[in-house]
């Protein structure tokens, strides 16, 4: 054993300890200079510089897409300058990919709906990515995508890629690397982009702003068909989608997508000239998923004739930006120490009637001039 070898008292150590200290750190082997034929570590575990990144995502190799896609989940600030010179330099090889949503309640079908279509795709030669947004992921330890035997087939394809939802925190931070996510994807070859979002409501409206077709995912349930669905939800669908149309259950599952086809019948289409329309599928059996694949391909034919998946998309680049601008207002503002020492006393004064709640904004939002600009 060399010098460098032998046990030492852990930094953790309470100073008082002496020699009495009960445990001792033994530092790694480390790489020992007079064996130069040892490999030097594998590519995937050197430090990538930014134009590592780039070339290599620009090159679809999965395993640095993954890296990519955790420095831009990373919440480090050091991470976050790098992600974002990498995100820059990626963007304009973005943009290429189809980009569907897909939502639903717990239970509908959504994996299994997934995995059938992106087997389906890349048997066809397409690359998919499959993302996924979950705000509750952090408390549920990632509810969707996050149980590895899901997806199984396509996960197990190197034409595929699948991404649970970046764990933690608020919906807006989840959507942004979600979304930064997708762009990552798309600069490494990936033409489709499937982003699964769970039946929250929130999720769906922030989904919804950030693909090209979003689809419904319903069972067949009993009674009224709209029921338990809110009808905003139903709103946002460009499509929507019965699944479990089989064995016992198809006649129920037929005869809900005759009823949602009625009540889509009175809501405004999202796009015009473009009829949002229920229809029937299996993903167990695979039974009208290259129907809905062919729905998808209608929908962004007739959306680019009329200009609107271009109009759509650039309107949500616009409101993405707006979005960002508000989610780092907040947080200038919170972590600024003047607004931060200033607002429990505030809060208790608003709590306590003595202060309206107008007044006492405003007055925070005064401490931002005093020019104490957060660290
Ligand atoms: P998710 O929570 O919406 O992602 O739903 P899953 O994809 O996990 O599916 C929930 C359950 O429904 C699973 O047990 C699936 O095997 C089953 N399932 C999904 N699609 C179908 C289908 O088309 N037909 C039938 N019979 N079962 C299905």
């Amino acid at each position: 054993m060399t010098d460098d070898q032998t046990p030492r008292r852990p930094e953790w150590a309470p100073d008082d300890a002496g020699d009495a200290f009960a445990s001792r750190v033994v530092p790694g082997a480390g790489r020992n200079p007079e064996r130069s034929d040892w490999p030097a570590p594998p590519a995937s575990r050197r430090a990538l510089t930014e134009d590592d990144y780039v070339a290599e995502a620009l090159a679809g190799d999965r395993v640095v897409l993954a890296r990519a896609i955790t420095l831009i989940e990373s919440n480090a600030p050091a991470h976050f300058e790098l992600a974002q010179a990498v995100l820059r330099r990626l963007l304009p090889h973005s943009g290429r990919a189809i980009r569907i949503g897909v939502t639903g309640v717990p239970g509908a079908g959504k994996s299994t709906l997934i995995e059938a279509l992106g087997v389906m795709l890349v048997e066809r030669g397409h690359k998919v990515a499959v993302l996924a947004v979950d705000p509750t992921s952090s408390l549920t330890h990632g509810s969707i995508l996050g149980d590895k035997t899901r997806m199984e087939q396509l996960a197990r394809r190197p034409e595929a890629f699948i991404r649970p939802s970046p764990a933690g925190g608020v919906l807006g931070g989840v959507a942004r690397k979600t979304r930064e996510t997708m762009l990552v994807c798309e600069a490494a070859g990936f033409d489709v982009i499937l982003v699964e979002t769970v039946g929250t409501g929130q999720s769906e409206v922030t989904v919804r702003s950030m693909v090209d077709f979003f689809l419904l995912v319903l069972i067949a349930g009993a009674g009224d068909e709209l029921q338990g669905i809110k009808r905003g939800i139903v709103e946002m669908a460009d499509a929507i989608a019965i699944n479990k149309a089989d064995g016992e259950n198809k006649p129920r599952a037929e005869a809900a997508r005759a009823e949602y086809n009625r009540a889509l019948h009175y809501l405004t289409p999202a796009v015009e000239g473009w009829h949002v329309r229920a229809y029937t599928c299996s993903a167990a059996t695979g039974e009208g998923i290259e129907n809905l694949w062919n729905v998808v391909g209608r929908y962004r034919e007739r959306a680019a004739e009329t200009g609107a998946f271009e109009a759509r998309r650039r309107e949500q680049a616009r409101d993405w930006l707006h979005a960002l601008i508000d989610e780092q207002l907040r947080a200038f503002f919170y972590n600024n120490p003047t607004v931060r020492d200033a607002l429990m006393t505030v809060e208790t004064a608003v709590m306590a009637g003595e202060l309206p709640a107008t007044a006492a904004a405003r007055q925070l939002l005064a401490l931002l001039d005093r020019g104490d600009s957060p660290a």
